[in-house]
Order: C-alpha cells, then structure tokens, then sequence
C-alpha cells in the first residue's frame, strides 16, 4: 500500500513549520509537537520530516553541519550566520527570479532555486 496518505503527525508538524520563522532542527520540532502528540518519538519525526522534504512539502536546509527545516518553499533566500547558526529569512524575489532565468539547462527543468547567503553578524563580526 503507497503511504502518501497526510497523517495527523505529519500535519502537525507542516502546522507548527508554518507558523515559525526560525528554521528548526528536527529536535526543535519533536520538543514543539510532543505537547499535542506525547506519543511521538524523536525518530518518528525524522522520519517525517525527511519525508516531508523528499516529497517537497518543505524544505530542508543543512546548515553548519545539522539539519534545519523550513515551511516556507519558494521564492525566499536564506542568510546563515556562520557563527551563531541564525538563519533569517529574505524576500528578494528578484534575485531567485534572476538565478531561474539565467540557468542552462538541456533535459533538467528546474522548478524553484534555493540561495544561501553565508556571513557573519555585527555581534560574530
Ligand atoms: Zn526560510
């Protein structure tokens, strides 16, 4: 039987994705959704996460060696700071549309880009 079937699990955390800017890590998730799910296990919403982003319902972004997840898809660029691991989020279109417009490609048909800005804050600075 195919399993794309949107579970209560996986909707609680597309929810909670949804509604925070700070781009968590599996674990920041797990520690959002227990209060609803006390169920849940840890490995379990790994696992949906990362099912999530394969079937691209969300994003998933490595960032300094871990995993941070985003419920936000297209059409925003991401600025990483290298020291403190924030990540904020920007919406300049206009570069995403620029780097879409510009890609050669033969048989790939892109259908959205993802841009990191890597740097630094005034306080890492
Ligand atoms: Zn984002």
């Amino acid at each position: 039987m195919k399993q794309t079937r949107m579970t209560n699990q996986k909707l609680k955390i597309m929810e909670y994705l949804a509604k925070v800017k700070t781009h968590p890590t599996a674990e920041d998730v797990y520690r959002a959704i227990k209060k609803d799910l006390p169920q849940i296990s840890l490995a379990t919403v790994y696992r949906n996460l990362n099912l999530l982003a394969e079937q691209g319902k969300i994003l998933k972004l490595e960032v300094n060696g871990e995993f941070r997840f985003d419920g936000d898809l297209c059409h925003h660029q991401h600025c990483v700071f290298r020291k403190c691991g924030k990540i904020i989020d920007v919406n300049q279109k206009e570069i995403s549309d620029y780097a879409m417009s510009k890609i050669k490609t033969g048989e790939f048909k892109p259908q959205c880009v993802g841009i990191i800005f890597r740097g630094l804050c005034r306080n890492c600075a």
